[in-house]
């Protein structure tokens, strides 16, 4: 961004303060000598001045908010500091540690970043967008803090979420940072600990709920319609039925998303697909048993019918070779307590506890989406071994202490043999001195490089094609190496460049789909790397 303003405005505005790293010639013509000590220190000094700030703090949540001070005083900084160093950072301004945030949102609070909407606003959503000072917004990621991770109903505390999530877009896709907006959709909260809490800050009242919930979501997706009609909207943490209805009335309309549902379908199913690599078994061979019913499961199995149909399968064919189990057994047609998006899963089959269903269906891959910490027990993971060699396991539960099991029980409870992927980051671990480096299966991995391909290609929708050939791409980029150490995913060091490739995959099937506004470019993936945000001076 050119330069414009002086003097201290220039140290005060975090889209273009360098601090010390501004240089000689910058300060005389900034007027910002004298308001700078002497040093001109290089970026790569100053992330080296951040980190050690850091790692000097003793909690997590601390290092959260050091962090988030520095984006908004020097972005550049925080952008390049995030880059250089996403396994230790990643955590800090995302998953686990933004649950924390979000808990303690009222009371960390200090610079107000992003967009809120409340009841109130009924009738002036388009008006008071026109108070968002900028005007090519691409990437708005809204949740109303129903279900923020597994934490339950945050309200406007939630907001810390939609914050991250475009901070990882940017860190990890490079999309503009002025191109994004996080939105809290404020309509209230039920959470009656919060609603006493005499510093919460978002509107103090029970939750909107019904048609006048709805209609509050349809009177914003219209005004973004017509101020930014070129922006995808990223749905998130909305609580199961709701997140479900949106995703139904938006998703063939405009350019939308809901990331715990097709985000975590995405990331699951190209863990699958680097499994089969391991097993050497074929992927359209594949029986798959979900333990959870919710949103996240049903989410991959809905994309897994279609990676199934890809490979030759009719759509009935799809849907029995995968099966739920939730906290009532197995999901069975005649259970009577089963929600919408259960029934097309919900098979002609005897009712049976999840021990007698994993031995009966005998399933080659297992995945947990619970919430329910330890329900991957020693016996099942021993069921599992009994019919598979080698079983694949995937506790996808977060944050980590709510994980199925965890990576060192897997590995303990199949002898070494389990292909295991979790939701939250596991360290190594060392059985009978092999050491495994199991895969975290993390939406960053998927969702910003979508996010950049449907941008690019100014996509109008986001069907499941997309999200396939995501989840294909991001497969093939897992080499040998991972592989051999027992990680179904690449590193995340290496996310830029995963990014980049999903991105141009993303957008060439976009192209080939005809569900563009523009026409495809012959450079398409240079002129994607070109688009990519680089923070440096
Ligand atoms: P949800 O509330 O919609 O669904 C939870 C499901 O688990 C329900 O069907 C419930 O019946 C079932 N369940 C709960 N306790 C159980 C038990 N003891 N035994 C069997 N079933 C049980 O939640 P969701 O949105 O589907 O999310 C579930 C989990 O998945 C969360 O912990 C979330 O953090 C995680 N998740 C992970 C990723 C990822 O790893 N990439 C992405 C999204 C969600």
């Amino acid at each position: 961004m050119e330069i414009k303003k002086k003097n201290f405005e220039v140290l005060h505005n975090g889209s273009i303060n360098k601090s010390v790293g501004f240089t000689k010639k910058e300060r005389e013509a900034l007027g910002l000598r004298g308001l700078l000590p002497y040093s001109i220190a290089s970026i790569e000094i100053q992330v080296k001045r951040v980190m050690s700030g850091i790692r000097r703090k003793a909690y997590d949540i601390e290092r959260y908010i050091l962090l988030s001070s520095l984006q908004d005083r020097n972005e550049k900084l925080f952008y390049k500091v995030t880059i250089d160093h996403i396994e230790e950072i990643m955590p800090l301004i995302y998953t686990p540690t933004v649950g924390q945030a979000c808990k303690e949102f009222s009371h960390i609070f200090r610079r107000s970043k992003g967009f809120y909407i409340t009841p109130e606003d009924r009738g002036d959503i388009s008006t008071i967008l026109n108070n968002w000072p900028e005007n090519d917004i691409r990437i708005i990621v809204i949740t109303d803090g129903q279900r923020i991770l597994g934490l339950g109903d945050l309200g406007a505390n939630g907001m810390g979420i939609p914050i991250g999530k475009l901070a990882l877009y940017t860190a990890c896709a490079g999309i503009l940072p002025h191109q994004c907006l996080p939105v809290m959709l404020d309509v209230g909260t039920n959470n009656e600990e919060i609603l006493n809490d005499e510093m919460y800050l978002g509107y103090p009242h029970k939750r909107l709920q019904g048609e006048d919930y709805f209609s509050l979501v349809e009177e914003f997706v219209q005004a973004i319609q017509k101020k930014y009609p070129k922006a995808l909207i990223q749905f998130e943490d909305f609580l199961t039925p709701n997140a479900y209805k949106l995703l139904h009335n938006y998703k063939d309309k405009i350019l939308c998303f809901n990331d715990d549902i097709q985000g975590t379908a995405a990331v699951a199913l190209s863990g699958v697909y680097a499994s089969t690599r391991l097993t050497k078994l074929k992927f359209s061979d594949l029986r798959i048993m979900f333990l959870g019913a919710g949103s996240a499961a049903t989410g991959i199995a809905d994309l897994m019918v279609a990676a199934f149909q890809s490979e030759g399968l009719t759509e009935d064919e799809a849907r029995k070779r995968l099966w739920f189990v939730d906290i009532d057994g197995l999901v069975v047609s005649s259970r009577t307590n089963l929600m919408p998006h259960n029934l097309p899963y919900a098979h002609d089959a005897n009712q049976l506890n999840f021990i007698e269903a994993i031995d009966t269906i005998q399933p080659h891959v297992l995945i947990g989406a619970t919430g329910a910490p330890g329900t991957f027990t020693e016996t099942v993971v021993k069921h599992m071994c009994a019919i598979n060699e080698k079983p694949v396991i995937f506790a996808l539960s977060n944050p980590t202490s709510r994980a199925e099991c965890t990576a060192e029980q897997a590995y303990q409870w199949s002898d070494g043999k389990a292909i295991f992927a979790s939701g939250s980051p596991f360290g190594k671990v060392i059985y009978k001195n092999k050491v495994f480096y199991p895969g975290q299966g993390n939406n960053a991995y998927v969702f910003p490089g979508i996010g950049l391909g449907c941008i690019i290609a100014e996509a109008k929708i986001i069907p499941d094609d997309l999200f396939l050939t995501a989840a294909k791409t991001l497969a093939n980029l897992v080499d040998e190496n991972n592989l051999t150490e027992g990680a179904l995913y690449p590193k995340l060091t290496q996310i830029r460049m995963l990014s980049l490739e999903i991105a141009t995959a993303v957008a060439e099937k976009a192209y080939e789909l005809k569900i563009t506004k523009n026409e495809k470019p012959d450079n398409l993936k240079q002129i994607i790397k070109a688009y990519m945000y680089d923070p440096c001076y």
